[in-house]
């Protein structure tokens, strides 16, 4: 057999436009694109018709917490990964969450090896940096670290080990890391909330007796992610430090993103797909699996948001795939959302709900692969091995139907922490995956992910940044 995949009919994403083609893999690789309807099927394995689908590339989800090694009751590579699968991510970006974290080069070897025995799809890796390791950081990024994270409030009680280099505990410590990081080849990324206005307003919203699910949004203030952008912002034109912002929920914090490029300050944004489509009534109504930091945002703000992602203002969405037990999250129904822990295991959520945005008609598919998948690898440098169809990038694809509506159910999902996705079951979407491939394998279709393809994934290095 000459191929190892022919995908035959294919309406394919390059360019920034749409094209028709049948799409030939082997070894690994796209080898050849030819007119639609000519290429010789005999010659290999595995043929899927894509007539009536879009094939996109790969998604590379530049924000997830599977946090292996730290917590296998909540999540490890291989579950985490089988929900990426699920979702058409073929790629996904790890954060630096993990016990013991990537903030120096033998952590981030280890974390490596352990993924490549348990992934079914490629992934990259976040190193982390702090204060502590301020010096260490080009040997992480030299070890293929993609870029870094930092914390920019000490550990949270109990979990030091979690955050161990990935912190720093004033703007003193994160004004000299990012003098450091300045002569690095890497870009930091920011989780942006100012950690000691948040408490204040926590303590006094308790004085006050503010005890309903109101309490997560009001606590954590808009005040408190532009603030915390605006130093960023300052510092990183002081110093000259590459950054990005993760997870960026306000319009305001976009807008001051927006002047900085202007400006001439090297800054990239991220959001997620909850911020986009969600808003405080959802953590209304279903509290603790709702919360997530920052906050869901006011409607107003999901609208303006809506403006800066399609202005370019925002380089890319993620899913900030983040499970908890049952346990974590259901405390806060009984005890106060504040005792609950942040974040949604939601990686398989990221398509199906974009691609029902793209059907209402919000964003064009061919903008949405560039947000999704063409924008990340080429700010981590994985372009155009990932996030690109065209001869010689790996065969990695995103096969979805976009005239199939269906209704989510967590049964049918595959993050360990599952049980915890309340607020994406029973929703009502169209635009499914129907096809994951990775290298060439398929290894999700119509939506049975194959479970034996532990440790088929790879760890996609990126090319050095330059
Ligand atoms: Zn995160």
């Amino acid at each position: 057999m000459k191929y190892q995949l022919i995908i035959k009919n294919a309406h394919y994403f390059a360019n920034g436009d749409f094209f028709y083609g049948d799409i030939l893999a082997a070894g690994g690789k796209i080898v050849g694109i030819v007119a639609a309807g000519t290429a010789d099927y005999d010659q290999a394995e595995r043929v899927i018709d894509a007539a009536g689908l879009e094939v996109l590339p790969g998604i590379v989800d530049s924000h997830v917490h599977f946090r292996d090694p730290s917590r296998p009751d909540r999540e490890d590579f291989y579950t985490g990964s089988s929900a990426a699968a699920a979702g058409c991510v073929t790629t996904f970006c790890e954060m630096p969450l993990a016990i013991p974290p990537p903030c120096n080069v033998e952590n981030l070897h280890n974390r490596i090896r352990l993924a490549e025995e348990r992934s079914i799809v490629d992934f990259a890796m976040f190193g982390a940096a702090g204060y502590d390791n301020r010096y260490l950081l080009q040997d992480i990024l030299d070890e293929g670290a993609i870029a870094f994270k930092t914390f920019l409030h000490p550990a949270p009680a109990g979990r030091e080990k979690e955050f161990d280099g990935l912190t720093v505990n004033d703007d003193g410590q994160l004004y000299i890391m990012m003098q450091a990081a300045a002569s690095t080849t890497g870009r930091y990324f920011f989780h942006c909330e100012n950690a000691k206005l948040i408490s204040a307003i926590e303590a006094d919203l308790h004085e006050k007796g503010v005890n309903g699910n109101e309490f997560h949004y009001l606590s954590r203030a808009e005040v408190a992610e532009t603030e915390s952008v605006s130093t960023i912002i300052q510092f990183a034109k002081a110093t000259g430090c590459k950054v990005g912002v993760v997870h960026i929920s306000v319009p305001e914090a976009c807008q001051m993103v927006k002047e900085a490029k202007m400006d001439g300050v090297d800054i990239v944004a991220e959001t997620c797909f909850h911020y986009l489509t969600y808003d405080h009534s959802h953590i209304d109504e279903f509290g603790p699996y709702a919360k997530c930091n920052p906050p869901l945002r006011s409607a107003a703000d999901k609208e303006k948001l809506w403006g800066y992602l399609l202005d370019g203002t925002i380089t890319m969405v993620g899913s900030d795939h983040a499970p908890f037990t049952p346990e974590e999250k259901s405390i806060g129904l009984t005890q106060g959302i504040w005792k609950a822990y942040s974040g949604m295991p939601a990686i398989e959520m990221l398509l199906p709900i974009m691609l029902t945005h793209v059907n209402s008609g919000r964003i064009t598919l061919a903008q949405l692969a560039r947000y999704i998948s063409e924008n990340t690898a080429k700010l981590f440098h994985l372009y155009p091995q990932k996030g690109c169809i065209a001869v010689g990038s790996d065969a990695d694809f995103a096969i979805i139907d976009m005239n199939e509506e269906y209704v989510t159910s967590i049964e049918k999902m595959y993050s360990k922490s599952k049980a915890i996705n309340k607020l994406f079951d029973g929703t009502k979407v169209k635009g499914k995956p129907k096809y994951t491939v990775v290298r060439g394998t398929v290894v999700m279709e119509n939506g049975v992910v194959d479970m034996s393809k532990k440790g088929y994934g790879q760890f996609a290095r990126p090319q050095k940044a330059k």
